[in-house]
């Protein structure tokens, strides 16, 4: 029998949002716009590990704290656009710019999410604690229909704090009146959002599609958003 919960914490980026799904299509709108063909680049989904591999290794430096958000931008697509011998400063920082412009406002969510946010509407308190900018993830809420569903969006601008910090969590039980025994979180990142939420004292989801291997314990573990329908 599951606890009698009454407030819903979703992420938003790989959790309701297809993150990655929508960076691929980004990337061919830009591939297409840009004519990258016309530099040598005539295998799109060559181009797209590229961008991947460095993309990977750029975010683990600014973990680290070794460069910039704004380096990690366009670098990312300097280093990728290097890989097929075109030395483009310019270029690279064009792209920056139209992929930052252009992935807000894509709108494919994870298989089930529309399903389970409608199952849940009215039921619960509904809300999303993201560590992505305000500006941002209103954009991809709006373009894929799924902002009316929250009352409260907590975001790291807002709260000051950005997960797994308890900061934000207490943040969130603030502004939406829950308390930690009727709270639970909804994620897919294990040292961000089941962390976060457990240290809160709030029960967590851990959404895994990947079906990594772990030895944590969150409440509950899920490879499909489906699965919950009979949780909620
Ligand atoms: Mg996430």
């Amino acid at each position: 029998m599951s606890k009698q919960y009454k407030h819903l914490f979703f992420d938003l980026d790989h959790t309701l949002w297809d993150f990655d799904r929508n960076s691929e299509k980004t990337l061919h709108q830009l591939y297409q716009e840009y004519d990258l063909a016309q530099y040598g680049i005539t295998d799109f989904d060559a181009f797209v590990s590229c961008y991947t591999a460095h993309n990977d290794k750029l975010w683990d430096r600014f973990r680290k704290g070794f460069i910039k958000r704004d380096d990690l931008r366009w670098k990312r697509f300097w280093l990728a656009l290097l890989d097929f011998k075109i030395g483009d400063t310019a270029l690279a920082h064009e792209l920056s710019a139209a992929y930052l412009e252009i992935l807000p406002t894509q709108s494919i969510l994870t298989p089930s999410a529309k399903e389970l946010l409608q199952h849940c509407s009215g039921r619960y308190g509904m809300h999303l604690i993201t560590n992505g900018f305000e500006t941002t993830q209103w954009l991809k809420m709006q373009y894929s229909g799924i902002a009316s569903f929250f009352q409260e969006i907590i975001t790291s601008e807002k709260s000051n704090s950005l997960k797994p910090h308890p900061d934000i969590f207490s943040y969130a039980m603030k502004v939406t009146g829950a308390l930690s025994e009727d709270s639970i979180m909804i994620g897919d990142a294990l040292d961000i959002d089941i962390l976060g939420a457990s240290n809160a004292g709030w029960d967590q989801v851990y959404y895994n599609p990947r079906k990594v291997a772990h030895d944590r314990k969150p409440t509950y573990e899920v490879h499909d958003l489906g699965d919950l329908l009979q949780v909620f």
